[in-house]
């Protein structure tokens, strides 16, 4: 399980009264979420100031970024914490800064690591552990959030040893979006989903809220478009970046490489079991995977296990047989992709299946 960004719900009153607290402990000990007003705060540009230096933040109910105040640090009973600095170079640091700001391009955020001598900003704490906080060694970055947008917020990412560049630009993202209002969704390629499939972006598409399983929204919403709540937020910019597909690297092209030969089972309904034969031939192989592609995409490994979904995989001679059953009807693809004992990868076209009705 690779770092997460662990949800987190401020709920900002309008009285005295403000906790910060998260979804997944809410919801365990059934506390109600007061419903939060929504913002007349008009659509506008943010500032989003990323703190590479360290330094002290003090437990108070409310943020404050110029201040140094974390409701977060109240809420976890810390009186204060003395963050340290960022561990890495000037490139590695302007390569955060820089990637942040590119997954929100074309959006009214500012991703600077100056205070803005004037005007509210909200401030991205990179550095240190979760445990200095009180939580546990998963949680990637915590941040208040909202139905809105607050202003001012403290936000604290950690960097565990080892943890990935892109990781913690994501988490970077994904924290800064709670305190722009947004929630998590199930769309695993969009920033402020639990899931990893991939490089992930603010999406347009709209999916159902919630960490590892389906909820409703925290607005009363039953879906999410990432992009569109923030676009609602601070404003559409015209696009700095140019977007650049990302490509793996070709594998080394070599005649010896296995071909594949596919079948499926010949039926697909919804709730039976489904088949798909992958014939590697005299191949060399070390691993075989099949990559379903259903509302997300996993990578099936033959062998291993799948929590997200579940599937048996047996080999008969030079077959392997992936069986699984999709609970829905609907369309879904999948690639088959073998490494031979060189690493060498040989993958097969796209493949799209479609589930009728049981
Ligand atoms: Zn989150």
């Amino acid at each position: 399980m690779s770092r997460i960004a662990v949800a987190l719900l401020g709920a900002t009153v309008v009285t005295a009264v403000t906790g910060v607290t998260t979804v997944a402990i809410a919801r365990e000990q059934g506390w109600t979420l007061p419903r939060l007003l929504r913002s007349d705060r008009p659509a506008g540009p943010v500032t989003v100031v990323l703190n590479r230096h360290g330094g002290l933040v003090v437990a108070a109910e409310d943020d404050s970024s110029r201040l140094g105040y974390s409701g977060i640090l109240e809420r976890q009973g810390v009186a204060s914490v003395e963050i340290p600095a960022f561990r890495g170079s000037d490139a590695e640091w302007d390569e955060l800064r820089r990637c942040v700001q590119e997954r929100f391009d074309g959006l009214g955020v500012d991703v600077v690591d100056e205070v803005p001598a004037t005007g509210a900003y909200t401030v991205a704490h990179v550095g240190g552990t979760p445990d200095l906080l009180g939580f546990a060694e998963t949680v990637g970055g915590i941040a208040p959030h909202a139905d809105r947008v607050l202003e001012g917020s403290v936000v604290f990412v950690f960097q565990p040893q080892g943890v990935e560049a892109r990781s913690l630009c994501e988490t970077v993202a994904h924290e800064v979006g709670h305190t722009l209002g947004l929630d998590h969704t199930r769309e695993c390629s969009d920033i402020m989903s639990y899931e990893t499939c991939g490089p992930k972006e603010f999406r347009v598409v709209s999916s159902g809220c919630g960490e590892w399983e389906d909820r409703d929204c925290e607005d009363g919403n039953a879906e999410q478009s990432s992009w569109q709540r923030l676009v609602a937020a601070v404003g559409e910019r015209p696009r700095r970046f140019v977007v650049e597909e990302e490509t793996p690297p070709e594998p080394a092209v070599s005649s010896e490489r296995p071909t594949l030969a596919v079948q499926r089972s010949a039926q697909a309904i919804a709730g039976q079991e489904f088949s798909v034969y992958v014939d590697v031939g005299d191949a060399d192989v070390r691993e075989v995977d099949l990559f379903w592609y259903g509302r997300r995409g996993v990578r099936l490994r033959c062998g291993e296990q799948n929590e997200a979904v579940p599937f048996a995989c047996r080999r008969e001679g030079s077959t392997y047989v992936f069986t699984l059953t999709a609970e829905k009807a609907g369309a879904r693809k999948f690639v088959a992709r073998v490494e031979d004992g060189k690493g060498r990868l040989t993958k097969t076209p796209v493949y799209r299946v479609t589930f009728e009705r049981g």
